[in-house]
């Protein structure tokens, strides 16, 4: 039995690091490690002084993630507390959905850690050692605190790997029903939270679908439309509607999705997206409002400037197919993009396009996605309203 609790010490380096207000120690920062992997560690200075407490985590580079700068007792009722903090934050947004993110990691100070509310389904992701070895009492606090149908732990992340974690989806608690109907603003989905992308949906846009709406007009061109997200939310504003998605399975659940909400409006095409902005332009058909809503081009910073021409093109291409006076919005969910830089490319792309663009709206993640002012990584979503002036 061990008595006095497992500590860490840390560089003068790691604890400037903390004192800019991040919560992320690095491996080359560790100078002494009496822990077990997925431990809660006091973390030392170069003195031996407490400065607060973290997961530890053997095998990723973010070898520290801090939960507290005090000696306060860390234990299920402690998570409970901080479940619950995250949960009043997201009451207070009168979210108008019934689905929603409850927890955001870092964004939350709960780091490695991810709730996703989908009506009565809670879909877990723990995405360190630690949180990963607290799964059963976080599961034991979420069911005290929201009385769930059911739990989903959907631990598929690739980022697991790094952390010498298995790619595993099982349910935890109760049921969970292959799909889960929920309802973002006017509009239903079926949230196939076992195998859809992130945890089911791109809860992160709900706030940009909504602004975009105030401009949407006219023919509408969706790209990368995975549930039809943008679709479905514009096409009521506008006469028609093309939404594009290279996956057979993505275009699949657009068509069921406007079929569910009775948008008759709305084309959907399978299609690789760099190639039909080509084929469109060539075709002389042009838009109102066009939506870019890609992947993270940028998984690693080493990919970075084959993703920002990736970027540029497709912000090239949309901008010729845009009508003046006509929106665009444009996203980027590359934690490694951040915003100056998108938009620089976007600018790029505009200057080449022989388009004048104003900025209408700058935005970001969703509000049940918040952003740690000290932890950069946490804002990954960058969306700009644009009108293409002349
Ligand atoms: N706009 C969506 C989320 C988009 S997720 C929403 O609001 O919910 C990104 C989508 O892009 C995925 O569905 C993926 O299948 C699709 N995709 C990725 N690469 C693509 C490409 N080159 N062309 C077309 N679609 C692509």
């Amino acid at each position: 039995m061990r008595h006095s609790p497992p500590t860490v010490s840390i560089t003068r380096r790691g604890l400037q690091r903390l004192e800019n207000g991040h919560l992320w120690i690095y491996r080359s920062d560790l100078t002494q490690i009496d822990a077990q992997a997925g431990d809660v560690v006091h973390v030392l200075d170069s003195h031996g002084r407490l400065i607060g407490q973290a997961l530890y985590s053997d095998r990723s580079q973010i070898a520290l993630r801090l939960l507290t700068h005090t000696d306060e007792r860390i234990d299920a009722e402690w998570w409970g507390a901080r479940l619950q903090a995250a949960s009043h934050v997201r009451q207070a947004l009168a979210i108008d959905a019934t689905a929603y993110r409850l927890v955001h990691a870092e964004g939350d100070l709960l780091p490695s850690l991810i709730v996703d509310r989908y009506d009565d389904v809670l879909v877990v992701q723990t995405l360190s050692q630690g949180t990963d070895r607290l799964l059963p009492v976080l599961r034991d606090r979420l069911v005290g605190l929201f009385a769930p149908a059911g739990i989903l732990a959907r631990n598929d992340p690739k980022v697991r790997l790094l952390e010498g974690l298995e790619q595993r989806v099982e349910a935890i608690y109760g049921t969970v029903p292959k799909r889960v109907t929920v309802r973002d603003g006017p509009i239903t989905y079926e949230a196939d939270v076992w195998r859809g992308q992130k945890t089911g949906l791109f809860l992160d846009q709900r706030e940009n679908r909504e602004a975009a709406a105030h401009y949407a007009r006219g023919r509408l061109l969706d790209c990368f439309s995975y549930q039809g997200g943008f679709a479905l939310r514009l096409s009521r504003h506008c006469e028609t509607a093309l939404a594009l998605d290279i996956s057979e399975d993505a275009c699949a659940g657009i068509r069921d999705h406007a079929a569910r909400n009775g948008v008759t409006n709305l084309e959907v095409r399978r299609a690789n997206v760099f190639d039909a902005l080509r084929e469109l332009e060539r075709a002389d058909d042009r838009f109102d409002t066009i939506v870019l809503d890609p992947p993270a081009f940028a998984k690693r910073k080493t990919a970075l400037p084959r993703a920002l021409s990736g970027y540029k093109e497709i912000n090239l291409r949309a901008l010729r197919l845009l009508r003046p006076g006509g929106h665009l919005i444009t996203c980027t969910c590359s934690a490694h993009v951040d915003e100056a830089t998108f938009g620089e490319v976007v600018l790029g792309a505009a200057v080449d396009a022989g388009a004048q663009v104003v900025v209408v709206e700058k935005r970001m993640q969703a509000r049940d996605h918040p952003v740690l002012l000290g932890v950069p990584e946490t804002y990954y979503l960058k969306c700009l309203i644009l009108r293409r002036a002349a």
